[in-house]
């Protein structure tokens, strides 16, 4: 990738909002609530068959016109990602690894059947919205930046086809870290009867019906006062896939990890590859297989799994204490977390805060 510098002016500014009112950015800079509060700008593009992307612009925040027949609206045939952008010791910005979200953005657009981004314009879409809104970056500790770029087919029309009318947009808001009492164990619950996706389905893409679909199951685990469901593949509904948000590790009492591997309906996520090469750089053995969950039971009883921990880029690392399903129940080894589990959070964000050298070259300048 370029540096972000030659990528300025792909997203020219055509507007200049009347920024939030300082008293609104103390409030949102102290507050650092998830999701809740968002910057002064928004990156856009529009595409059509005839034109492809153009109208490239960073404009003021503000609701979207839409035709309430936007196909969006009725066939959800959209994709997002989510990453985040960290300030630095110095006060320099940066984000983790945006070529594997470039990649993983168009991965998910081809399943949907919605047009590719070239990798440079979603970093420049990224820099742009960095470049009007950078006094939004926190620099609380564990605090950052949240990144949403999204894609929506906005053609008015109902009938059921590939929209000939596309809008990408980049929206921010600022958060806070995702354990502001330390890091805490979570209980998962396994769902034995819903799934996310099915096989040939939109599992691997991030795309909101896969959400949709996790959310009543989400809200009965909460019910019962689990934090997390993990789904179960549908074809046999006996192998661990992933949480709704996040991929799973366990780790072995000899020292070996074993994930869930990429079987077409989990999301690959960007943390968890970061994970598998921070592990096989310090010589660990970390597999990709089937990890069935009968199996699984019988080596939490055993005493032969000593951590479990999920990974995405919201909390970055989680530990599981606990796992349940409807007539089981098993806390993973002694339901704390796990020295691998801890050290591997420590690596991960001593890399994305720039406390850390970055082997991979995974951190780009914003
Ligand atoms: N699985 C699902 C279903 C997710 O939504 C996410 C979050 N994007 C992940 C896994 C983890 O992906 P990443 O590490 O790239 O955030």
């Amino acid at each position: 990738l370029p540096p972000a510098g030659e990528l300025l002016g792909r997203f020219p500014l055509t507007a200049n909002p009347e920024p939030a009112d300082d008293e609104t950015f103390r409030r949102c800079m102290d507050t650092l609530a998830f999701g809740t509060s968002f910057t002064d700008h928004m990156v856009r593009a529009t595409w059509t068959p005839a034109e492809g992307w153009h109208g490239h612009r960073t404009e003021a925040f503000a609701p979207l016109t839409l035709s309430p027949a936007a196909a969006v609206l009725h066939y959800a045939q959209e994709v997002f990602e989510g990453l985040k952008a960290y300030r630095h010791a110095d006060g320099s910005v940066w984000t983790f690894r945006p070529g594997f979200n470039a990649a993983r953005l168009n991965a998910s657009a081809r399943r949907l059947a919605l047009p590719e981004l070239p990798e440079q314009d979603f970093v420049a879409s990224l820099a742009a919205l960095l470049a009007a809104d950078s006094r939004w970056v926190p620099s609380r500790p564990g605090s950052s930046l949240y990144l949403r770029p999204f894609m929506i087919a906005t053609e008015a029309f109902l009938g059921v086809r590939p929209a000939h009318e596309i809008e990408y947009l980049v929206i921010a808001s600022p958060v806070g870290p995702y354990f502001p009492h330390g890091f805490e164990p979570v209980s998962i619950w396994v769902s034995e009867s819903f799934h996310r996706a099915g096989a040939g389905g939109m599992g691997a893409a991030k795309t909101g019906g896969n959400y949709a679909a996790s959310l009543l199951p989400q809200q009965e685990a909460a019910e019962k006062g689990f934090a997390q469901v993990c789904f179960l593949d549908a074809t046999t509904n006996t192998a661990l896939e992933e949480l709704g948000g996040m991929n799973v590790f366990v780790v072995d009492d000899d020292g070996g990890l074993r994930t869930p591997s990429l079987t077409g309906t989990i999301l690959e996520g960007g943390t968890r590859g970061a994970i598998i090469e921070l592990l096989r750089d310090a010589g660990r053995d970390v597999r990709e297989e089937v990890i069935q969950l009968e199996d699984l039971r019988a080596q939490i009883r055993a005493g032969t799994v000593k951590e479990m921990f999920a990974c995405g880029t919201a909390a970055v690392i989680t530990p599981i204490g606990r796992l349940a399903g409807a007539d089981w129940d098993a806390i993973v080894d002694d339901g704390t977390p796990g020295e691998v589990t801890t050290s591997l959070y420590g690596e991960l964000t001593d890399i994305q805060y720039g406390r850390r050298p970055d082997p991979h070259d995974w951190m780009y300048r914003l």
